[in-house]
């Protein structure tokens, strides 16, 4: 089991053509990969009316209520809903760093999301921050260059940053083996 995984989607992210059917809260919290676990869909989609049951749905499956705000257009509204965290594009400009501070004055928790999918100057992201490794991205650049020069300059979470179960990793398959009775035959 995973230590926590606060970077996840569900079918609350409606215009997020990534995201599939079965990607439930009820689904994520059934998997019981993460021994934490938060929700974070996209805010731009959580505004217009679907926060409460969001809100809600979260809170009785016993989930973490996060968002993902993309940057500075969406993060003055985002701070004023009742979040439990934050996870932030920073993309390389002034606005989005200047953002930055209206959400840390909110006292949560700010994730700065894959900022080597983005190229955020992390020199300019303050030290309050957490800096995401995110299973989706990071791979995708020189983590190593990226990464390498800040790592005693911040706090970093890991997160898979799922849009469908299979980024949850085998803890899915591994859930459907136990609920089944199954115990998974070792071939060697
Ligand atoms: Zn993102
Ligand atoms: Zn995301």
């Amino acid at each position: 089991m995973l230590n926590q995984d606060l970077h996840i989607h569900t079918i609350y992210s409606t215009g997020d053509d990534a995201i599939v059917p079965e990607q439930t809260i009820a689904f994520v919290a059934s998997v019981k990969h993460a021994k934490i676990v938060g929700i974070s869909d996209h805010f731009e989609y959580l505004s217009d009316g679907a926060y409460e049951a969001y809100y809600k749905e979260l809170r009785e499956a016993g989930l973490k209520v996060g968002t993902e705000i993309d940057g500075h257009q969406f993060a003055d509204e985002a701070a004023t809903f009742n979040f439990d965290y934050f996870i932030y594009h920073c993309r390389d400009l002034d606005a989005d760093y200047r953002s930055l501070e209206r959400l840390l004055a909110k006292g949560k928790p700010v994730l700065i999301a894959h900022p080597n999918a983005f190229n955020t100057n992390l020199n300019r992201v303050p030290s309050e921050c957490f800096i995401e490794i995110n299973n989706r991205y990071v791979w995708r650049t020189d983590w190593k260059k990226f990464y390498g020069p800040f790592k005693d300059s911040f706090k970093f979470v890991i997160s898979s940053d799922a849009h469908q179960p299979n980024s949850l990793g085998q803890a899915v398959a591994q859930n459907a083996a136990v609920q089944l009775g199954i115990k998974e035959h070792m071939v060697f």
